[in-house]
Formats: structure tokens, C-alpha cells, sequence
């Protein structure tokens, strides 16, 4: 649990949620590094190989001093822009731990990726085609489509057949003729099916096609099954359950090591797994507004800061840390958008008043990273507790902010 309750205070690491929001101010975002290693830790005792790589993927939460922190617990990275590769580098990331798993990049991108020197994937036959007509030998990695769904959400699944992720299972042979007929050197296969593992069986069928595709290329290094872990939004959700799929996933990578005589790198590629659980989002209420048919909720934020209540319905556990134990009365919580932003509709949550702090759960992947500035509101700052000291670790946006990059020339 990122929150604790200690002598009727919420608390992460001891630390009092409301003294966090004193010395910092509020929104807030913090962050636990106890949660980090927890979690990063299950996912490597569960698998039982001889080479195991997990690159963080970075797009869940890319503070630098998150992404330093993850590298020392012994994780790769996985990016998907230049800007990534920019901020794992700063971080203290070697070239060579980071992939680069771009969706529809230009050549451009893909070659300022080279020069830097970490790993790359390819997700389409036409940037493979480049790659073979211009004889460039740098050692790629290939993403294959499975067309495996792994959860029913077509928003956050990469793997169905309308997907724009990957190079199709189907044109498996393509891949083929482009690596007989030229200098390509692929280095490693990789899947992502998207962002929902429920079910360990479907995931496992993915990764057989994916097994069946790999015994095709002679000079791999490395498979990578990207993510699609699932954490628990809320106390009824199904977690993965990584151990059953440890278990079996290194039972068949062992076999396909074993088979081809040669011990090759199991890689996943997890984002939302590792840093979720360690997040949470601390926000002020303004007002309790009555309405005919609602009780709301009125805080000083809105999707500017979290967007992932609207953007995926996704529910974020919402706790009043300012009267943990008030009687429950059911809230919608909204935002201060001048857009419909609710975080919650009709949740029973203790007793709220204006002036209380309430604390989202699960706030550590996707959440601060998706804030932006919409209605000209500035982003919140980022604080991490580690080893029951609390570091701030990205300083709340100022006004001036806004104006920053606005040339503000022309008069009229
Ligand atoms: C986003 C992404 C991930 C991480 O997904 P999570 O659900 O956060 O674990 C992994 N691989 C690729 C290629 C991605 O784009």
C-alpha cells in the first residue's frame, strides 16, 4: 500500500499525506520508491531464466530522478521519442539500455536514434525496406503484430487487426524476404499487444506466435513481450497474475533457449507495473455545490492535470485524507475545467468538506505525464519519499510559464 493510515493520518512512508501538502502546496503529485523496487522486484523473481532484461517504459513517468531511481534497482529503459532517449540518457542510462520503440516516426528520427546509439525497433515494412535498400547493417529489433487481443479495450489494445502498432503476423513473410535479400541485422523480435493483460492463456498464445516468428531469425540477441501487466485500480480489479505467468513464460523461453543452443535475453517492457501503485495525486476541494440530483465535489484541478478518468473511464480510488473516517455520502468529484471532468460520478467517499485534501490512488503511471496546460492552468509539482525522507523532485510550474516559448511580436 502507497498510503498507510497512522493514528487516523494518512501517511507514505510515515510521512503525514496533509504535512506533504503544507510544505509543498498543492495539486501534488508523490511518488514512493519503496513501491518502485516492490514492484520491480516481484516481476524479476517471477521468471526463472538466465537472462532477463526489464526496460521501464518510460512513457508511464519520465521524472529523471523516477527514471534514476528505476536504473538503479537494474532496469532498462524503453522510449518511444527522442525526447525520451534525451531525458533516459540524463538519468545515467547507456545507450545500449535504451530501446527505442517508436510508433510512425520519420527515417530522420530513427537516424538521430542511431547516432545516439541505443537499440531500435522497427514497426513497419517500410521503414525495414529503407533500412535494407540503403544497406544499413546497425542491429535492429522487428515488432510483430500477433493480432492477439489481451484485454477487451480497443483503446489502450495495440494487438487487434486494425491496429496501427507493429508488422503484421501476416506478413511475417515479407520480413523474411527483405532479411534473405539484404545486410539487415536483426537483433531482437518484439511484441506489445497492449496495455490489459486479464488473461495470462491469451497472452501466453501471443507469445507462441511470437516464439514460432523468432525461430525464423538465425542472429537474435533478445525477445521482448513488451507490457500489458494490469495493477488494481480498485480492490475487486484482477492483477495479473505474474507469478502464474512467470512460471509459464520461462518454462517456454528455457525450451526455445534450449532448442536453438544458445541463451538469448527475455525482455518485457513494463511501464504502468512498475510505477502505478507508487503514485498518488493530492488535491484541495473548493466547494460542495448541491444540485437537484447531484452531491458535488468541486477541486483545484481538473483533467489538465489527470485526464485518465475522462480519456479511459478509468477509476482512480479517491480518499478524504482531511476525515478518513467521516460518514460516507455519495460525491461526483469534478474538476475546475470549463469542460465536463469528472473524476468520479456518484462515489461514496467520507464526508467532504471545502478546504479538504483528497488523495487518488494509483496516480504514478500516466497521470502527471499527461498533464498539460489546457484553460492556461500551470502543472503540479512532483515529490519523492525515499527511504522516509521526502525530495522535491520537479518544481511547480509559474505563470511565467505560459508565456514562455510565445514570441509576442506582432502588434496591431
Ligand atoms: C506504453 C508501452 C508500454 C508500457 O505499457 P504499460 O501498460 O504501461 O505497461 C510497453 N511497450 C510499449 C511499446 C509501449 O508503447
Amino acid at each position: 500500500m502507497t498510503m498507510e493510515l497512522h493514528n487516523g493520518q494518512y501517511c507514505i512512508q510515515e510521512i503525514p499525506i496533509t504535512d506533504l501538502s503544507e510544505k509543498y502546496g498543492l495539486p501534488l503529485y508523490v511518488y514512493d520508491t519503496a513501491i518502485i523496487k516492490r514492484q520491480y522486484n516481484r516481476l524479476v523473481n517471477a521468471f526463472d531464466v538466465k537472462r532477463l532484461v526489464i526496460n521501464y517504459a518510460c512513457k508511464a513517468l519520465t521524472n529523471i530522478s523516477i527514471l534514476r531511481f528505476i536504473r538503479s534497482l537494474g532496469a532498462h529503459a524503453d522510449t518511444v521519442s527522442l525526447g525520451e532517449i534525451q531525458l533516459c540518457l540524463r538519468a545515467g542510462f547507456l545507450p545500449e539500455e535504451i530501446v527505442f520503440t517508436p510508433s510512425a516516426v520519420s527515417i530522420e528520427e530513427y537516424k538521430k536514434a542511431m547516432e545516439l546509439g541505443v537499440r531500435i525497433n522497427i514497426d513497419n515494412l517500410e521503414t525495414l525496406a529503407y533500412f535494407a535498400d540503403h544497406k544499413i547493417t546497425y542491429p535492429v529489433c522487428v515488432r510483430i503484430n500477433p493480432h492477439i487481443m489481451a484485454g477487451g479495450n480497443k483503446k489502450i489494445s495495440t494487438g487487434h487487426i486494425d491496429s496501427k502498432f507493429g508488422i503484421s503476423i501476416h506478413q511475417l513473410d515479407s520480413i523474411l524476404n527483405y532479411v534473405e535479400n539484404s545486410h539487415l541485422n536483426i537483433e531482437g523480435i518484439h511484441m506489445h499487444t497492449g496495455s490489459d493483460i486479464l488473461d495470462v492463456e491469451v497472452f501466453l498464445q501471443a507469445t507462441d506466435i511470437l516464439f514460432k516468428a523468432a525461430g525464423h531469425f538465425s542472429d537474435l540477441n533478445y525477445v521482448d513481450f513488451g507490457s500489458g501487466f494490469k495493477v488494481k485500480y480498485k480492490p475487486e480489479d484482477i492483477e495479473t497474475d505474474i507469478d502464474l505467468f512467470g512460471r509459464e513464460m520461462s518454462r517456454k523461453f528455457n525450451r526455445f533457449c534450449e532448442e536453438r543452443n544458445k541463451d538469448i535475453t527475455l525482455m518485457f517492457e513494463p511501464g504502468k507495473f512498475i510505477v502505478s501503485e507508487s503514485g498518488i495525486f493530492l488535491a484541495r476541494t473548493n466547494i460542495i455545490k448541491h444540485s437537484p440530483s447531484n452531491l458535488f465535489a468541486g477541486l483545484d484541478t481538473g483533467f489538465n492535470h489527470l485526464i485518465r478518468p475522462m480519456f479511459y473511464d478509468s477509476y482512480h480510488e479517491i480518499i478524504n485524507a482531511s476525515n478518513p473516517h467521516g460518514d460516507k455520502k455519495y460525491y461526483s468529484v469534478v474538476g475546475y475545467i470549463c469542460e465536463t471532468d469528472n473524476f468520479a460520478w456518484n462515489r461514496p467517499i467520507p464526508e467532504i468538506s471545502a478546504g479538504d485534501i483528497l488523495a487518488f490512488k494509483n496516480a504514478g503511471a500516466y497521470c502527471f505525464q499527461m498533464a498539460s496546460n489546457y484553460n492556461s492552468r500551470i502543472r503540479p509539482a512532483e515529490v519523492l519519499i525515499h527511504e522516509g525522507k521526502d525530495y522535491l523532485i520537479r518544481e511547480r510550474e509559474e505563470l511565467e510559464d505560459l508565456f514562455r516559448h510565445q514570441t509576442d511580436q506582432i502588434r496591431f
